[in-house]
C-alpha cells in the first residue's frame, strides 16, 4: 500500500500538567482527534493531501479552544485579526492572508488566494474584498467573541503588553493556539497548512510566521511539509519551515536531523520559543518543539499514530 499520514498542531507554550484539569484536558483531546480523524478520512478515501490539510484546520478552526478562526486573539483594537496560509508541494504552489477580519474559515481564503487568484499573498481589506467576490463565508464579530479572550485582552491592555497567546497568564486557564496541519496523499503529494489569530493585544498590523511561506508554512514534493508555532518574529528570522526544506534538499539530512537542528539548536540559540509538525516524502512524521508542551496529534497509514500535549 502506498503510504500516507497527517500530523496536525494546536499551539505550543508553556502548557504545564500541573495547570491542566481533567475535563479541560479531555476537551483539547477530543478536538485535537477530531480534526485528525477529518484529515485522515480525506486521505484513506483517496483524497488530495491538500483537502486532507484544509478539512484539518478547518475543524481547528471552528473550535473556540485554539487561537484560529473562532478563537482568535483581540488584537489592540478589540478585534480579531487573521492570517493564514497554505502550500502544495506537487507543484509548489501557496495562498496567504494576513490581517483578515470576520473571516469563518481563513485556511479556504489561503486556499482561494493560491487557487483562484494570481497571486500568493493578500492584506486585510484587499483580501476581505476578494473573499467577497469568491463567495468565502464571513461572521458577523459576535461569533468571535470569547469571555476568556476578552478577559485576556483586558488584562494584556492594563500591562500595556503585546502576548502569544501561549504564555499570557491572564488567568489559571491559559488557552494556546495558533493550528496547522501537514500531510502526505496515496499519490505521494505533500502539503501545509497553518492558521492563527496571532498575539493578543497586537497593533500596528504586526504579521507572525504563520502566513509567510517558508516561515511558518512550506511544502515540497521533493523533501518535506512543515507547519510552525511559537515566537512568530523569531521564527521569520529563522524561516524555519524553508531551511528544515534546505537542509534536507542540500546537506542530505533526514526529515528528524533537520527538525532537530533548527528547532533544538537553531531557534534555541535566539530564544525562538515553539515548535513545529512535519512529514517527509515517505510519510515520516516528526512534531518537535522546545517548549513546555504542544497540542499535536498524528496518524500514519501503517496503524502509529498519537495525540499528545506534553514532553
Ligand atoms: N506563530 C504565531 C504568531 O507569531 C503564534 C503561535 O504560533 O501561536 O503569530
Amino acid at each position: 500500500m502506498t503510504p500516507f499520514s497527517i500530523a496536525i498542531h494546536g499551539g505550543a507554550g508553556t502548557i504545564l500538567r500541573s495547570q491542566m484539569t481533567p475535563e479541560k484536558e479531555a476537551k483539547y483531546l477530543a478536538a485535537l482527534k477530531a480534526a485528525l480523524d477529518t484529515g485522515y478520512a480525506v486521505l484513506e478515501k483517496g483524497g488530495s493531501s491538500l483537502d486532507a490539510v484544509e478539512a484539518a484546520i478547518i475543524s481547528l478552526e471552528d473550535c473556540p479552544l485554539f487561537n484560529a478562526g473562532k478563537g482568535s486573539v483581540f488584537n489592540s483594537e478589540g478585534r480579531h485579526e487573521m492570517d493564514a496560509s497554505i502550500m502544495y508541494g506537487k507543484d509548489l504552489t501557496a495562498g496567504a492572508v494576513t490581517g483578515v477580519k470576520n473571516i469563518k474559515n481563513p485556511i479556504s481564503l489561503s486556499r482561494a488566494v493560491m487557487e483562484r487568484s494570481q497571486h500568493v499573498f493578500l492584506a486585510g481589506n484587499g483580501a476581505e474584498i476578494f473573499a467577497r467576490e469568491q463567495g468565502i463565508a464571513f461572521e458577523d464579530d459576535s461569533y468571535f467573541f470569547d469571555q476568556f479572550r476578552h478577559d485576556q485582552w483586558q488584562q494584556a491592555q492594563k500591562e500595556e503588553g503585546v502576548f502569544l497567546d501561549h504564555n499570557i497568564a491572564a488567568s489559571d486557564e491559559k488557552k494556546f493556539g495558533t493550528v496547522g496541519a501537514v500531510a502526505l496523499d496515496k499519490d505521494g503529494h505533500l502539503a501545509a497548512g497553518t492558521s492563527t489569530g496571532g498575539m493578543t493585544n497586537k497593533k500596528f498590523g504586526r504579521v507572525g510566521d504563520s502566513p509567510i511561506i517558508g516561515a511558518g508554512t512550506y511544502a515540497n514534493d521533493n523533501t518535506c511539509a512543515i507547519s510552525c508555532t511559537g515566537h512568530g518574529e523569531l521564527f521569520i528570522r529563522s524561516v524555519v519551515a524553508y531551511d528544515i526544506s534546505c537542509l534536507m534538499e542540500y546537506k542530505g539530512m533526514t526529515l528528524r536531523e533537520a527538525c532537530d537542528e533548527v528547532v533544538m539548536n537553531k531557534l534555541v540559540k535566539i530564544g525562538g520559543e515553539g515548535g513545529l509538525i512535519a512529514i517527509d516524502r515517505i510519510g515520516n512524521v516528526e512534531l518537535p518543539f522546545n517548549s513546555e508542551g504542544m497540542y499535536r496529534a498524528y496518524r500514519k497509514s501503517d496503524g502509529n499514530g498519537g495525540v499528545l500535549i506534553y514532553k
